[in-house]
């Protein structure tokens, strides 16, 4: 039986472990986290995503946790709409999006894993092309060796495993820094979406639960985002409920990252080696993509993994369609985080003029992706 390592059990890891178990490959999953951190925050899956989903088997199960009849778009600070999403057109067009805690959406990834597979607290120090993985179980332990037919980057933007693929290549600051939390609060909600400010921005999504994710994004130096108690300060004045949201938030489960993107790598595969997720492209988060394209590249890689020239067919197909998607998430930030008022003017202008066919001609080389 062919084997796989797979580095990393985030959304990347245990997706690709349910594609590859299912094509009969011996699958064992390292993750360096004991258990799950990231408590507040929500991810959208995509239409594109949600095809991958089916095909590994969990679309209904994740499908289950959507809502429907949710009106989006965007607006500025005072609230007025910029531009409305035609969500039934969307819907009609490409499939309907699902908005999901992360952490359901990794417990439904993996329970449907076969016990064991997933075994966490363990560091992979090193990945060689041959398919050899040095790893340690836990701190203080004695560093072990083991060999793959096939080892998996999945471990993210920090990836070790991209070391071997193609050498070290660093991330770059996006120049701006993301608040999220999930919030519950007792006024019933029904318009979403995101507020574009200058140089700053607040996005707020149904869950399931009744709760709502929200996000607050503006530029900053690296490393300096300041406090919880300054972005609820500088989102004081936009329009409602956005300040009610900020101050229902518990600064406690608050999640804070800078935003990073990866340069577009020269290949994703070496050796016995691929990269998948993060690892391979990871992406600036304004189109809510990122974690999409890994379940997109766990269905391919383990489809192709095994086959003549399968590595680099996986490269092939999945390196041009990331990077492109890469490219648009960036220039949207770059958009969306304008500040000078003359290009707000203008960009506020042209978001109002955009008819919702051009909206969904560009959406669409991204969402119609089938497997
Ligand atoms: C603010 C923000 C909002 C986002 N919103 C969306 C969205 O709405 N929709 C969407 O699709 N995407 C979104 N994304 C992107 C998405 O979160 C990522 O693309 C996705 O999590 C990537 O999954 P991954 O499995 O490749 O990597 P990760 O989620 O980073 O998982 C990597 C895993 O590898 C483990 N690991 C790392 N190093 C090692 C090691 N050496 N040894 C063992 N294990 C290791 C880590 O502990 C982790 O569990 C967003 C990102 C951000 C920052």
């Amino acid at each position: 039986m062919a084997t796989a390592i797979v580095v990393g059990g985030g959304i990347g890891g245990t997706a690709v472990a349910l594609g590859l178990i299912e094509r009969g490959w011996s699958v064992r999953v390292l993750e360096r986290a004991t258990r799950y951190t990231e408590v507040g925050a929500g991810i959208s899956l995509w239409p594109n995503a949600l095809r991958a989903l089916d095909v590994l088997g969990v679309g209904e199960a994740v499908r289950a946790q959507g809502l429907d009849d949710v009106s989006a778009g965007i607006r500025d600070e005072r609230g007025r709409w910029l531009s409305r999403t035609d969500v039934a057109t969307m819907r009609r067009r490409f499939g309907a999006p699902v908005m999901i805690h992360r952490a359901a959406l990794l417990d439904i990834l993996r329970a449907a894993l076969p016990e064991g597979v997933v075994e966490t607290g363990i560091s992979v120090e090193r990945a060689d092309l041959d398919g050899t993985v040095v790893h340690s179980a836990g701190s203080g332990r004695d560093m072990s060796e083991v060999t793959a037919d096939l080892v998996v980057g999945a471990d993210g933007i920090r990836s070790v495993v991209r070391r071997a693929v193609c050498g070290e290549v660093a991330p770059r600051y996006a120049g701006y820094t993301v608040w999220r939390a999930v919030v519950g609060i007792a006024e019933p909600l029904t318009e979403f979406g995101e507020t574009w400010g200058r140089g700053a921005r607040f996005g707020m999504a149904p869950l399931p639960d009744g709760r709502i994710y929200c996000f607050a994004v503006y530029d900053a130096e690296e490393g300096v985002g300041g406090s919880f108690a300054e972005v609820r300060a500088r989102f004081a004045g936009w329009h409602h409920p956005i300040p009610a949201l900020l101050a229902a938030a518990d600064p406690s489960t608050v999640l804070h990252n800078d935003i990073y993107e990866l340069p577009a790598l020269t290949t994703f595969t070496a050796g016995r080696l691929a990269l998948l997720g993060d690892a391979a492209h990871a992406m600036t988060p304004n189109l809510g993509q990122g974690g999409c394209q890994a379940l997109e590249d766990a269905v391919v890689l383990s489809r192709l993994a095994g086959t003549t020239d399968g590595l680099s067919r996986y490269d092939f197909e999945r390196r041009p369609r990331t990077q492109m998607i890469a490219r648009r998430s960036g220039a949207i930030g770059v958009v969306a985080q304008l500040s000078a008022r003359p290009l707000v003017a203008v960009r506020d202008a042209a978001l109002r003029m955009t008819p919702a066919s051009a909206q969904f001609r560009s959406l669409g080389k991204v969402l119609d992706w089938v497997p």
